[in-house]
């Protein structure tokens, strides 16, 4: 029996999983994990090897020399890839594309699910993914799809790329947005979506306080039934 408190959180790209997470993790004082973070590590250390993303056995070769794994230095997650702290290196738009494609492949996922579980088993967590409700972590006492509309999710990428000086056009980000999104609903292993006892919830129409508020209030609501 898990005496820890488990919140699983699942959605597609830029549905704000992330800053919303991280909010209410630091609220109730639970530690944060970032599970795209992990995968996003095992597409960076492809990416150093120059190896294709449809070059399927490299990419599995690859994982017995890869040691990844997660540390908090001042409660912020950091991902460490063979000893070397890779978090800012991990978020550029080559990474997400190659992340999504390493995610299909059902070693990778293996190859991250005890490090997730363990996290869990031994921390109240605040969890993000795509999996996390139906694969990972189905006991969570918490289970929320968190989800907006593409152009939304586009929106706020486009802005957060911006914000750090990189330039992209805000059709290609969607239109990579929507490309990652049918990659990551239709691959046969753990595809996104709700598990059937998630609560869904839609921040289209709000901003990020509104966000965490209707979070908030789908998280204490669940937290009562027990
Ligand atoms: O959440 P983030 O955008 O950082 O995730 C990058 C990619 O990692 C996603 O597009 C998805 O393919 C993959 N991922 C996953 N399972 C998770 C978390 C992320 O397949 N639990």
């Amino acid at each position: 029996m898990n005496s820890t408190v488990n919140i699983a959180i699942d959605g597609p790209a830029g549905a704000g999983k992330s800053t919303i997470a991280r909010r209410l993790a630091a609220e109730m004082g639970y530690i944060y994990v970032d599970t795209g973070a992990l995968y996003r590590t095992v597409a960076l250390n492809v990416v150093r090897h120059s190896v294709e993303s449809d070059n399927t056995n490299a990419i599995i070769g690859l994982l017995k020399d890869a040691d990844v794994n997660i540390a908090y230095k001042n409660g912020e997650q950091r991902v460490i890839l063979n000893g070397e702290d890779v978090s800012e290196l991990i978020r550029t738009p080559e990474i997400s594309m190659m992340a999504s494609k390493v995610s299909a492949i059902p070693e990778v996922r293996t190859f991250l699910l005890g490090l997730q579980r363990k996290l869990a088993r031994e921390n109240n967590v605040v969890m993000d993914g795509r999996d996390i409700a139906t694969v990972v972590l189905p006991e969570a006492r918490v289970k929320i799809f968190l989800t907006a509309s593409a152009e939304v999710r586009a929106r706020r990428r486009y802005i957060e790329l911006l914000d750090k000086g990189t330039e992209v056009e805000f059709e290609t980000v969607l239109k990579e947005m929507i490309q990652r999104d049918e990659q990551d609903m239709n691959r046969a292993v753990a595809p996104l979506k709700p598990s059937e006892d998630s609560v869904i919830v839609d921040t289209s129409d709000v901003d990020l306080d509104g966000a965490v508020r209707l979070m908030r209030e789908a998280v204490e609501s669940q937290l009562k039934k027990g």
